[in-house]
């Protein structure tokens, strides 16, 4: 019996009028870079982002932001960097479970931070608007760009129109019996690991943004403390079984802040996260 068989699959928002019209990056199913379960434990991290059309950060400066800005982010600022509704150690929680197959424990946790990522996304979704957020930012200067197509064109889009290609495109993976296997007798593919790390990345922009267009609407939900342990149990569980690009971590020039390195950076100074 899986574990995947246990949980609901889940729900994404297949109503965008964009998503009938843009071909969806291809699975990462047929990459031949995959690696074997064991490298989830002792090898490098092998995900390129352009490989199988996922987005990138685009790099370029967002002069109508202001680009570079001094002010500390309130996601930063004290006591909100420290709320948290875990206390202990999230190394616990994110351990291999004994006897169980390193991919089923990878495919579950991805299940269940898409689900919770989903019900973020709905909190929000009044605010994440086209006219609000008609990039999808993770800060001044960055926004992710959506890959699409053959000819792998990037496409600016706006950020509820990403998020939505996001989890309609999950969505797919995590119903493909071939990709996320849930029934008795069926392994999942070499490629796996690799199909994982794309999804982790895409998830992991969909956080980025959440802190950095929408966190004040967070607090004004006291829902911050939810949110650093969600997020903080992602970064750990994707730093102990190397599903985080490193590249997606950190800003794309030296000295400019990023919400991802900048909380991770922030959460193991407070020793919140010991990865
Ligand atoms: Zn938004």
């Amino acid at each position: 019996m899986s574990f995947l068989n246990r949980l609901t699959r889940p729900n994404a928002n297949n109503t965008s009028p964009g998503v009938a019209t843009i071909a969806l990056p291809s699975p990462a199913i047929n990459s031949s870079r995959g690696k074997s379960p064991s490298s989830y434990f002792n090898g490098g991290s092998q995900y390129g982002a352009n490989e199988v059309g996922a987005g990138q950060v685009s790099g370029t400066i967002n002069t109508a932001t202001g680009a570079m800005t001094n002010e500390r982010p309130l996601y930063l600022c004290q006591p909100f960097v420290k709320a948290a509704l875990v206390k202990g150690s999230l190394r616990t929680i994110t351990a291999l479970p004994k006897y169980v197959d390193p991919n089923e424990w990878v495919a579950v946790n991805i299940v269940d931070f898409f689900n919770h990522i989903n019900l973020f996304l709905g909190i929000i979704s009044e605010h994440c608007t086209r006219d609000r957020c008609p990039t999808m930012s993770a800060g001044p200067g960055m926004d992710y760009t959506w890959t699409s197509g053959p000819n792998k064109k990037q496409l600016k889009v706006p950020a509820p129109e990403y998020t939505d290609y996001v989890l309609t495109w999950t969505e797919k993976l995590i119903g493909d019996e071939s990709v996320f296997p849930t029934k008795a007798g069926r392994e999942f593919s070499p490629n796996f690991p690799t199909t994982a790390r794309h999804v982790y990345t895409q998830l992991l922009r969909i956080f980025a943004h959440i802190y950095h267009a929408h966190f004040h609407q967070i607090l004004h939900l006291s829902l911050e403390a939810h949110l650093n342990s969600f997020f903080a149990h992602f970064l750990v569980f994707g730093l102990t079984f190397e599903l985080l690009d490193p590249k997606e971590c950190r800003a794309p020039r030296e000295g400019w802040g990023f919400v991802v390195g900048d909380l991770l950076d922030a959460w193991r100074a407070l020793g919140i996260i010991e990865a």
